[in-house]
């Protein structure tokens, strides 16, 4: 099973990423090289790296399951201000340089959201910057998350994502599927089976290089995109432990983006991971009704 969650890359970078997987008894893990928000972004330590490199050897992970994940900020399909649509294009050249300069394999944007386009132009705009941005040389891979259908987001469905990949030159580029997304989008993740003939027929399985694990608090076809931890949501525990141990997806990356945990229910800022015992419940394949109250006592 390969399975772990999103982490931090703060001060000690891919080390601290690492160490922070270690801790949830991940053997993957996803990060982003800075807040997911802004664009700020620290210069990569290459003597972090190295010690990271160093020790993911000795604990048998392996780069391919290290993922990175693209600021939301990047739009690649709203095209209406010219100088912002550049401005995420090199910008995600950028964060592609980052990754390959800390080894990592995959990066995976959200398609983008057409906003005052059409839904069509919005993918026409998307194809357009990432033929400016994929290219065969590069170790990194953009994969495409399949995305919830909130607003006007574009990539709610296997067509659209169909309809990018065709479209842009390159073949180095590849999807990264999301179950509460998937589940908000109005694909039933109670049926994953059918969910991934249909993928097979059309895109090909693959394509699929990382799956975001997430329960989610809303109904199929929400279009909404809230998390759920795993267990507490529409999705619930044993379909979404169906899609980790899926045969078919054995070698494929698992990542949890569950939300954090209050001190208490009457709390509201949510602060404590809930990975580590998310993680032991899936490599259990028994759902842990007390998900809530361990993560409060282990974190006190
Ligand atoms: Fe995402
Ligand atoms: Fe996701
Ligand atoms: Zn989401």
């Amino acid at each position: 099973m390969i399975i772990g969650s999103h982490v931090h890359f703060d001060k000690t970078q891919l080390l601290g990423a690492l160490e922070e997987a270690l801790s949830y008894g991940a053997n993957a893990f996803m990060l982003y090289t800075g807040a997911p928000q802004n664009t700020f972004r620290s210069k990569i330590n290459s003597e972090y790296t190295k010690l990271a490199l160093a020790k993911m050897q000795t604990e048998g992970i392996k780069m391919e399951h290290v993922i990175c994940h693209a600021p939301y900020i990047i739009n690649l399909a709203n095209k209406e201000k010219e100088e912002a649509w550049n401005f995420s294009i090199s910008f995600l050249k950028q964060e592609i340089k980052r990754c390959e300069e800390l080894g990592i394999k995959y990066i995976v944007l959200h398609p983008g959201s057409s906003v005052k386009h059409t839904c069509e132009e919005g993918i026409n705009n998307i194809i357009e910057a990432l033929n400016h941005i994929v290219t065969d040389d590069s170790n990194c891979m953009i994969i495409l998350e399949t995305m919830a259908g909130k607003g006007s987001e574009c990539g709610k469905n296997l067509e659209e994502i169909k309809t990018i990949l065709d479209g842009v030159k390159s073949k180095n580029l590849g999807v990264c599927l999301d179950t509460c997304h998937l589940n908000d989008a109005g694909y039933d993740m109670q049926d994953f089976d059918a969910f991934l003939t249909e993928f097979a027929e059309l895109i090909g399985l693959d394509k699929i290089k990382c799956i975001h694990i997430n329960d989610s608090k809303n109904i199929l076809g929400s279009h909404k995109d809230r998390h759920a931890n795993i267990g507490l949501g529409t999705i619930g525990f044993m379909a979404l432990w169906k899609i980790v141990t899926n045969e078919k997806l054995k070698d494929v990356p698992k990542i949890l983006e569950t939300p954090y945990i209050s001190e208490s229910d009457e709390d509201k800022a949510l602060v404590k991971p809930p990975y580590k015992f998310e993680i032991a419940m899936i490599k259990k394949g028994e759902f842990n009704p007390h998900l809530k109250e361990d993560v409060r006592n282990y974190y006190k």
